[in-house]
């Protein structure tokens, strides 16, 4: 029996035509950028770096109460090297930056670092010698997500908001595409002093 195709239906009356095709054509006129942008946002896999309580509520994100798949970003990865936004839950010790600095290197590019919760942002309650004050002392932070510790619904609203920074960024160049990057490997490893 021969199959069906349906044609999916992309135009509307604002976007521009090619050559005489018409109306109501099969035919969606974008930039590469627009598209590339589309599909990082909408596939974000996450690495998981739980260090402390706001981890529990990482993992209530993916349970079948909050369903983090409904936005495409289900797929937690324990390896950097699959992996492009980082989660970091809880206080970061300052023994061990230099292994989340280390991840973050390992992780192909284009990567993202949401900073869950008021430890992981600023050092929260934990003002001492012991805890780096503000993870972004150590690897640059795209979303902070604030509370002690921030519900799963505070996080996926924060996966929402990094989607949202992914689709309106803009490449210069072809090269600022970064399309080959994430097959070559890390850019850098670079080493952090302890
Ligand atoms: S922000 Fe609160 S819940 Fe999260 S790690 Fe710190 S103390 Fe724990």
């Amino acid at each position: 029996m021969p199959k069906r195709v349906e044609t999916l239906v992309l135009h509307d009356s604002a976007t521009p035509v090619l050559g005489d095709t018409q109306k109501g054509g099969s035919v969606l006129v974008t930039s590469v950028e627009t598209l590339i942008n589309q599909a990082r946002a909408n596939s974000l896999w996450p690495l998981t770096f739980g260090l402390a309580c706001c981890a529990i509520e990482m993992m209530s994100t993916v349970a079948s109460r909050f369903d983090l798949a409904r936005f495409g970003s289900e797929a937690f990865r324990a390896t950097p090297r699959q992996a492009d936004v980082m989660i970091i839950a809880g206080r970061l010790s300052k023994k061990m930056a230099p292994v989340l600095r280390q991840i973050y290197d390992q992780m192909p590019e284009p990567k993202w670092v949401i900073s869950m919760g008021a430890c992981a942002s600023t050092g929260g309650v934990y003002n001492n010698y012991a805890i780096v004050q503000g993870a972004d002392q150590i690897v640059p932070v795209d979303v902070y997500v604030p509370g002690c510790p921030p519900s799963p619904d505070a996080l996926i609203y924060g996966v929402l908001k990094l989607q949202e920074k992914i689709k309106r960024s803009q490449a210069h160049s072809f090269t600022d595409l970064r399309l080959f990057e994430g097959l070559t490997g890390p850019r850098s490893l670079e080493k952090v002093e302890g």
